[in-house]
């Protein structure tokens, strides 16, 4: 196994009757790091996970952790990971102190409650009844929970899907801070911007297959120095057939007009004079870099988000 991995798994396979839900994946996880695993709805990303928290048993495959070569993940192995599951739903009349201290009960050793609401920052909710928390405070208690026993590798599932802005930004900052105190993250999301910023390694994952991986900049670099011009049309507005013979065309939803160029200033001359001609305004455009998105649009065809 590489040294400086956590984990490593090789060809792990679960399939539910015809569905592929996880189809040969394999992957190394490097310690102290956010690990990603990116991809669109039913990519296989939490069967993957559970399979690793040891909540499903793979069909195939071999899984190291800790040093360890594993079948299905053991009750010692356990001990040292934390998870934070899609579905976190505590008990609404237990107070929030009560439930750390209860979860912390199944561990040999726990960190102290107080400890805990310090980290997430729910100190002045200690005393609150789970029912009363926002969800943002329901997902940093349910952070808290999965870091209750001090784990060396925290599993995050989709750990921001639903929370408005603030929220998702106040669970970015202690999933940053949990890396650079030495705890290594494999975290499922289907946000490119989420795995772009949190992730030193992302796999991005479609159809249970693992389709890339490397850093978000390694990735990026796959689409070569091209530049992405966007603007909105109308669905049935032709666009010039100059454009097309230079740059990669993709129409999305809402009349989402993605332009992959080479050449950003023939391309701009291109759509400026075609939209001088044909009076179609160049409404909401920007011009940026290649994302996460973009590779997953040019290796499926398909956007992350349908
Ligand atoms: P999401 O982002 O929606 O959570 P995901 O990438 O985590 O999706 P999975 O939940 O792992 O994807 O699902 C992968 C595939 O396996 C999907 O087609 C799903 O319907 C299927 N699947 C998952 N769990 C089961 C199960 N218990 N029984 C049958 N099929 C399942």
């Amino acid at each position: 196994m590489d040294p400086t991995a956590l984990m490593k798994v090789s060809n792990l396979v679960k399939y539910y009757g015809d569905v592929h839900a996880v189809d040969g994946v394999s992957f190394s996880v490097p310690t102290s790091e956010v690990f990603t695993l990116l991809g669109p709805n039913g990519a296989g990303k939490t069967t993957t996970l559970e399979i690793l928290e040891g909540i499903r048993e793979a069909d195939s495959g071999e899984i190291e952790i800790f040093g360890q070569r594993l079948r299905r993940i053991d009750r010692a192995t356990k001990q040292r990971i934390g998870v934070l599951l899609q579905e976190g739903n505590f008990e609404p009349y237990l107070r929030v102190r009560e439930v750390l201290t209860l979860f912390g009960s199944f561990f040999r050793s726990s960190r102290s409650p107080a400890d805990m609401l310090h980290e997430i920052a729910l100190e002045e909710k200690a005393n609150a009844f789970v029912k009363t928390l926002s969800g943002g405070q329901k997902q940093r208690l349910a952070i808290g929970v999965a870091l209750i026993n001090d784990p060396e590798l925290v599993f995050l599932d989709e750990p921001t899907t639903g929370l408005d802005p603030q929220a998702r930004h106040n669970i970015w900052s202690i999933v940053s801070r949990l890396t650079a105190s030495g705890k290594t993250i494999i975290l499922t999301t289907h946000y490119m911007d989420e795995a772009e910023t949190l992730s030193q390694r992302v796999c991005i994952m479609d159809h249970g297959k693992v389709i890339a991986q490397g850093s978000p900049r390694e990735l990026t670099a796959q689409l070569g120095q091209d530049t992405i011009v966007e603007f909105v049309a109308p669905e049935d507005a032709n666009l010039p057939d100059s454009l097309s013979a230079c740059c990669e065309i993709v129409r999305g939803e809402g009349g989402l007009v993605s332009v992959k160029t080479n050449d950003l200033v023939a391309a701009l001359g291109r759509l400026v004079d075609w939209s001088r001609s044909s009076g179609v305004p160049l409404a909401e455009m920007t011009v940026r870099q290649p994302n996460l998105e973009d590779v997953f649009l040019s290796l499926t065809g398909r956007r992350l988000r349908t």
